[in-house]
């Protein structure tokens, strides 16, 4: 009897931590919420916005410069549209102005936490417009009213979650195999070799995000010269569920050892009519092992109706164009959604086991 009681007050204690410990492990809203991503459309250059189920926000990259804030009008949007009040990290990805050029119309529109970058420019040419670009967030960050984080491949980015990993800042990758890495890649090639490129592509920061089951990998403009080093002859990320095509579909990223290395379930490709979307990248992705969807921000003009994806996966079809983004919802069992606003589409991939 005695020990009838003693199991049963055990018994009770247990169940007790177990509850304790979900509740403090499951913010309130999470399970509802999970992890949203805007692909927002900024005419083939980047800005993703993600929204965790704490309500934390991380944006990387902000589009191209001028054009009346038409960038920062959609990422502010956007961040609207996700009840955010502020972006609290903005990751720079690199200067190139197609990915760092919208900063200052950004910040003039909406508040800021904190800008997260690789360190300085590296293609210093006078009057250049990645050099522009630079100045421009230079005197950003000089108003003294923003955190400002370099970070480094490694380290953890510091947003409330989910979980970020640096992959490659300032042309150094990874040197160790992440936790689900470090298998032999068996689509290494000598024959990816394609010429160096020496501008800012091979310096960006890629990041790992990590939210329960769910891996998405997200590399910037980074070339396949850093993508060689960090996926041959032995994979150090492993696999991803979600692959943000390199480059917006441009040849000099998105090599086999990558991209088929990474075996994406889902492929989404931030091209636009006519910046990125190179039909051999297009085929290369849609040919990936395992692949279910390749999704694109744009139809690409110059894939014409062999080398685009199919007309359910793209966000923006023709001009005028109305600047749809493209949401993606996850949850922490590794499943999600997409949802297409231009035809409504709503796309759910069910949790592997
Ligand atoms: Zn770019």
């Amino acid at each position: 009897m005695i020990r009838k009681k003693k199991l049963n007050g055990i018994l009770c204690l247990l169940a007790f931590s177990l509850l304790a410990f979900t509740l403090a492990a499951a913010p309130a809203g999470a399970a509802q919420n999970g992890l949203r991503i805007y692909f927002i459309d900024v005419e083939g250059g980047q800005s993703t916005l993600f929204v965790t189920p704490t309500g934390q926000s991380l944006l990387i990259d902000t589009g191209w410069p001028g054009n009346a804030g038409r960038d920062a009008d959609r990422i502010v949007k956007a961040a609207k549209d996700a009840g955010l009040s502020r972006i609290d990290y903005v990751l720079l990805t690199h200067y190139h102005d197609d990915h760092a050029g919208g900063v200052p119309q950004l910040v003039e529109r909406f508040p800021v936490g904190a800008f997260i970058d690789h360190g300085p420019n590296s293609e210093v040419r006078p009057g250049g417009p990645t050099e522009k670009v630079w100045e421009a967030y230079q005197q950003v960050l000089a108003t003294g009213k923003y955190r400002h984080i370099v970070a480094h491949p490694g380290e953890s980015l510091p947003v409330a979650g989910m979980h970020a990993t640096v992959i490659s800042s300032d042309g150094a990758v990874i040197d160790h195999a992440l936790p689900g890495g470090g298998e032999k890649n068996t689509y290494c090639s000598a024959e990816e070799n394609r010429p160096v490129d020496r501008s800012e592509n091979p310096h960006s920061l890629g990041v790992l995000i990590t939210f329960g089951k769910l891996r998405i990998l997200d590399l910037g403009d980074l070339t396949w010269d850093k993508e060689l080093a960090m996926m041959c002859p032995i994979n150090r990320i492993g696999h991803a569920d979600i692959l943000v095509v390199s480059h917006h579909g441009l040849l000099p990223s998105s090599t086999h050892a990558l991209v088929y290395g990474v075996h994406p379930r889902v492929a989404i490709m931030d091209n636009g009519a006519t910046k990125g979307g190179a039909p051999q990248i297009i085929d290369l992705v849609r040919q990936s092992p395992g692949l279910e969807a390749l999704w694109q921000l744009h139809y690409s003009d110059r894939g014409g109706s062999e080398h685009n994806t199919d007309a359910k996966y793209i966000v923006n079809l023709d001009e005028p164009d109305e600047g749809n983004y493209l949401q993606l919802r996850a949850h922490a069992n590794g499943s999600f959604e997409i949802v297409n606003p231009r035809n409504k589409a709503n796309v759910t991939y069910a949790a592997k086991h």
